[in-house]
């Protein structure tokens, strides 16, 4: 029999999350585990009661990663290891911190007033290679289809694509484009669920995806997503269903508007089975071994696919439908200032 969803335990999880976050979060991970924990919360409806009291104190915490004026090391780093008052060569801005810090924001009800908008977009456009793709950050990581869709949420939160050549990025998203159907993290690299995610979401979020991709591209690609499913869905053909998969594949097919194609029972059962009944969170294959990022898109999954008493997912930025109105809001008041 498929198990309940676990809301008190699930919520309960977060929490637990956010307060060990002092201590027992590697610093490199610390701003993205705390936005799987807040935006979690959020889809949980649990955000106002759990973190009524830390709500100000966590949006601080939050500003204070925000590196502005550094020219193209802006942005948000992922920890305050360094001391921001030391002046440092190693204060520099990574584009998964900066989505998720923004996303983070939006999700606890800031106005985003205290960002650097024109810092942000200068370390952004620094991070974009001559091929299109983007680095992470800009004293030098890896390049691939990730970055390119952080970069493309920086910017519709910002409303403002300054910071991307656009045509280039389309580009380096064509060239990635499988023998297969699907996209690889780059160019000759092999189908992924993450990287064809970002990829469509990237699109999608450039208002670019019927455009540039013909109706034979698109149909391949709904093909390959759909045949990725196997109760949940996998992210490579031959592994097995991974709980995360329903979302990154799950939200793909939302986008490319075919996600009523998909058996949404069976990917339910899946990600239903993948939740620790006794810790909350979620695994990636069985309930035993949860991890935030697991836990997180477990729920997003289930969102996306209609779960009731969770807040709906924006399947393109991930954050929560409520924190989607909430920036459109911001969005307006910049448009008339
Ligand atoms: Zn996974």
């Amino acid at each position: 029999m498929t198990p309940k969803l676990m809301k008190k335990k699930h919520t309960r999880y977060f929490h637990i999350i956010l307060q060990m976050m002092p201590s027992e979060c590697p610093d490199a991970m610390r701003l993205t585990f705390a936005f799987f924990a807040i935006s979690g919360l959020d889809l949980l409806g649990a955000l106002d009661d759990y973190l009524r009291e830390e709500k100000e104190d966590a949006i601080n915490w939050i500003y204070r990663l925000q590196i502005s004026g550094a020219g193209p090391r802006s942005g948000f780093q992922s920890s305050t290891m360094i001391p921001k008052e030391i002046e440092t060569k190693y204060h520099c801005g990574h584009l998964a911190m900066t989505y998720t810090g923004l996303a983070s924001l939006l999700i606890l009800g800031d106005d985003l007033s205290g960002i650097d908008k024109e810092s942000i977009i200068e370390g952004m456009r620094a991070c974009q290679n001559p091929d299109g793709s983007f680095t992470a950050m800009v004293m030098g990581y890896e390049s691939d289809m990730r970055f390119v869709y952080c970069a493309c949420c920086v910017s519709a939160i910002l409303d403002d694509w300054s910071g991307i050549n656009k045509a280039k990025a389309i580009d380096y998203i064509l060239k990635s484009i499988s023998y297969d159907g699907a996209v690889g993290q780059g160019p000759g690299l092999e189908s992924h669920g993450g990287s064809t995610f970002c990829a469509v979401a990237s699109l999608y979020l450039m208002n670019e995806l019927n455009n540039v991709l013909s109706e034979k591209q698109l149909d391949r690609l709904k093909r390959w997503c759909l045949m990725s499913q196997d109760g949940g869905f996998h992210g490579r053909p031959g592994k097995p269903s991974d709980s995360c998969y329903s979302f990154w594949i799950g939200a793909t097919l939302q986008l490319l508007g075919v996600k009523e194609l998909s058996d949404c029972e069976e990917n339910r059962a899946f990600v239903l089975d993948t939740q620790n009944t006794i810790m909350g969170g979620f695994g990636k294959h069985d309930n035993k071994r949860t991890d935030p990022l697991h836990a997180y898109l477990g729920l997003c999954s289930l969102s996306l696919i209609g779960e009731p008493n969770l807040q709906e997912v924006n399947a393109a930025l991930n954050i929560s439908q409520r924190a989607y109105t909430h920036l459109l809001e911001i969005q307006e008041r910049w448009k008339n200032k």
